[in-house]
């Protein structure tokens, strides 16, 4: 029986892309290389609709990405202010006390979304705070954090916004210069639908400005200047930047308004569905990249669907027995589908709700309202 994941990381691979994966690998310092590689970068480009070639790609997990934002943009000592509303926001927190800056914690309940109220106060009272960092998505609670809000309070301010959208780029369109971002983070084995082991950092001008030699190899100086010459410093995950291509070119193909309109539909389809089915949705401001679920049975949920073959995300330390979570990220509306139709069949056998099909009535009518179907 063929497993099928619905877990917000690693995500199904398309097949388009599997067949770049499939391929032999070639060699890095080759004018092959070079041009696939420049050809990336300019997808890149296209898909956050931005001039800019401030960016790099490094061969590691989203994790990667983080700790250069912190190295390469941030001083020992310096004041930030960390959006902890989960278990990425926690990251933040530690990886900055790791390395020596000074963050101002603003703890978020996990499932509810920071307040910008709360975010400007706490900009005003630390008037030397030089960055905030947040998840657009945090993928363990399934919360969106409001950034362009809170990009607007940075603008003013000699503040960096620091954007973790490991599990946001690829899903939602983001232009990082109309959000107010100056540093945004992605991964592949999320919304970027590849396996692990890539990740890429975008800094705005005013970014740049502050660029720092703290790092070895998470050195964003030392990698752009090489990636835009197509080439890196180190090896690159040459079949990760090969298929990445295929990616970029099935979102751009796409359009990045209507993925965005399409995850925005199977998630507000899925949510409804699982409320006609008795369940709670948990995140007060849900992402449109993974759902999460809550119930008091939802270990066993999770390990019945596995049973039949369908992989979904369980909750993380406090959240654990608590929640599962499903990922929206690149599905195809039809699989979105069946996954509703495979808890239906769940919830029935674990006496949870006596019925079948009202959920998938509920999420094929919001894709009909929606001019998806
Ligand atoms: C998965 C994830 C990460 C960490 O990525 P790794 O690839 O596991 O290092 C960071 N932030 C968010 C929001 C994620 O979903």
């Amino acid at each position: 029986m063929k497993e099928r994941l619905f877990t917000p990381g690693p995500v199904e691979i398309p097949e388009r892309v599997r067949k770049v994966l499939g391929e032999q690998i070639i060699h890095h310092r080759t004018e092959e290389f070079k041009r696939s590689f420049l050809e990336v970068r300019e997808l890149f480009k296209r898909l956050l609709e931005e001039d800019s070639e401030n960016f790099v790609f490094f061969a590691s997990s989203g994790t990667g990405a983080m700790e250069s934002a912190i190295l390469n943009f941030f001083g020992q000592g310096e004041k930030v202010l960390v959006i902890n509303g989960g278990k990425f926001g926690e990251r933040w927190l530690h990886l900055a006390k790791h390395w020596g800056l000074e963050p101002i914690e603003y703890k978020v309940e996990w499932g509810k979304s920071a307040d910008p109220e709360e975010v400007k106060k706490l900009l005003d009272k630390h008037a030397d705070c030089r960055g905030v960092l947040l998840q657009i998505s945090e993928t363990s609670t399934g919360a969106y954090h409001p950034t362009k809000e809170i990009g607007e309070l940075c603008r003013d301010r000699e503040v960096l916004l620091v954007a973790d959208a490991i599990t946001a780029l690829g899903v939602y369109r983001i232009v990082p210069s109309q959000w107010g971002i100056d540093v945004l983070v992605g991964g592949s084995q999320k919304a970027l639908l590849l396996p692990p082991g890539l990740s890429v950092l975008w800094f705005s001008q005013r970014a740049e400005r502050r660029l720092k030699d703290r790092a070895f190899y998470f050195s964003v100086k030392k990698e752009l200047k090489k990636q835009m010459e197509g080439q890196t410093a180190w090896t690159p995950a040459i079949s990760l930047i090969l298929a990445l291509k295929e990616s970029l070119s099935m979102l751009l193909e796409e359009g990045m308004e209507r993925v965005e309109n399409r995850h925005r539909l199977i998630s507000k389809a899925t949510l409804r569905a699982v409320e006609v089915l008795g369940l709670k949705p948990f995140a007060e401001k849900p992402s449109i990249s993974v759902s999460s679920v809550f119930s008091p049975m939802a270990e066993d949920i999770r390990r019945l669907l596995l049973k039949y073959g369908v992989r979904v995300a369980g909750g993380q330390d406090g959240l654990k027995g608590k929640i599962f979570r499903i990922s929206h990220m690149g599905v195809d509306p039809k699989d979105g589908l069946m996954l509703v139709g495979m808890l239906e069949v769940v919830l029935k056998r674990l006496g949870l709700f006596d019925g079948l099909g009202e959920g998938v009535k509920a999420y094929s009518e919001v894709l009909t309202e929606g001019g998806l179907w």
